[in-house]
């Protein structure tokens, strides 16, 4: 068959792309020669003449320069429930004695925009390289800003807020702020760790708003233990807290639209004060009737298939490689380490806790030094 077909049938599959690929006129694939157990052999080899290679959109769709996985200076947020996790098992630079609860990987709000920090892009902001390079980065001629995804490692050493964010319907009808579906994948958690993920069944908007009103409100709430591995979804309209002692990819909608709806009797002690609650807007956002909305909960493959954002789980051993090619990717690197590798690129190395745009133009292999977990976000 043809490299096309092949890719075709197998895009999952494990290509070992030695670096001479993109040099030599002839390169071996690691596959099985049975294409039903191709993932399951990566041992078998099968020649391929460089020549029939279809690797995806040609590059002359960018105006200056090859377009590489884009990597950022992660923004970090003081929270009143933070920590120094992010630096004990990601080795991220966090200011010391600071309770950091939020890098923010991947952001383009208004005040808080990404800054690219590896290769001839450094220093660029992502609002600006998108307005630049537009569908060779996005993969869509209809893309509109902001950049559609704010993707956050969290450290919750204590409960977060009881929040909730508005749903598109409520926005529109309201014109007021954005909706936020988002989803948390658990990379870490203390034995006993829950979250809180919608309100026990039949709760009325009179029963929560009385339960808000004499600080009892938690007890409405769905209080789900997780464990690592796990990615739960939360459409907007789901009222949610992050229970302490996890660790979180979070992959969300960009908005900072959150109504808090009890923050646990606590005093922020840099103010004296607790902190703004939003009931009454928390009111009017929240589905009292969550019937149609999709909680879902995977740890493998496929782990959120929504119409804001999908996201797969990869998992790759030592010594493997996998193809990246054909449409923008957000890498969340969970475990391990490797590198990407282009032709005529410089190969950008990638560890734990790195998060990675590559654009849609991009084609190239990931190469796994050690174990590796890791989340791909599609739009
Ligand atoms: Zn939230």
């Amino acid at each position: 068959m043809t490299n096309k077909e092949f890719t075709e049938k197998h895009p999952n599959a494990l290509f070992n792309l030695k670096k001479s690929l993109f040099t030599k006129e002839c390169i071996k694939i690691n596959t099985c020669p049975h294409a039903s157990l191709f993932s399951a052999c990566p041992t078998a080899r099968l020649s391929i003449n460089r020549k029939r290679l279809d690797f995806g959109p040609k590059l002359t769709t960018m105006p200056v320069m090859k377009l590489y996985p884009l990597k950022f200076k992660p923004l970090f947020k003081e929270r009143i429930w933070g920590g120094q996790q992010l630096k004990a098992i990601f080795g991220k630079d966090l200011p010391a004695d600071e309770k950091i609860g939020e890098s923010w990987e991947l952001a383009d709000l208004p005040d808080d925009k990404s800054e690219i920090v590896n290769g001839p892009l450094a220093g660029q902001t992502i609002d600006h390289v998108i307005t630049t390079y537009g569908e060779a980065i996005t993969g869509k001629t209809d893309y509109q800003p902001p950049f559609p995804l704010l993707i956050k490692i969290l450290d919750a050493r204590d409960d977060l807020s009881v929040q909730v964010h508005p749903d598109a319907e409520l926005c529109q009808k309201t014109g007021k702020g954005d909706p936020k579906t988002e989803c948390w994948y658990i990379i870490d958690a203390a034995e006993g760790a829950a979250i809180y993920k919608g309100l026990a069944p039949g709760t009325t908007k009179e029963q929560f708003a009385a339960a808000i009103e004499n600080g009892t409100c938690a007890d409405l709430l769905q209080r789900v233990p997780v464990k690592v591995g796990e990615c739960h979804f939360l459409p907007s309209g789901t009222c949610h807290a992050i229970g302490a002692g996890l660790l979180i990819a979070e992959i969300q909608q960009p908005s900072d639209t959150t109504y808090r709806v009890f923050d646990w009797n606590r005093v922020d002690p840099k103010t004296g004060q607790g902190r703004q609650l939003h009931v009454e807007d928390a009111l009017e956002s929240i589905h009292f009737d969550p019937s149609g909305d999709n909680l879902s909960v995977e740890s493998h493959g496929r782990l959120v298939d929504a119409p804001e954002f999908k996201v797969d789980k990869g998992h790759q051993s030592a010594g493997c490689e996998t193809l990246l090619e054909g449409e923008m990717k957000v890498l969340v690197i969970l475990s391990g380490s490797g590198e990407i590798i282009a032709e005529g690129i410089e190969s950008t190395p990638f560890v734990k806790g790195d998060c990675l745009l590559i654009p849609a133009v991009f084609t190239g292999a990931m190469q796994f030094a050690d174990d590796c977990e890791y989340l791909v976000t599609t739009i």
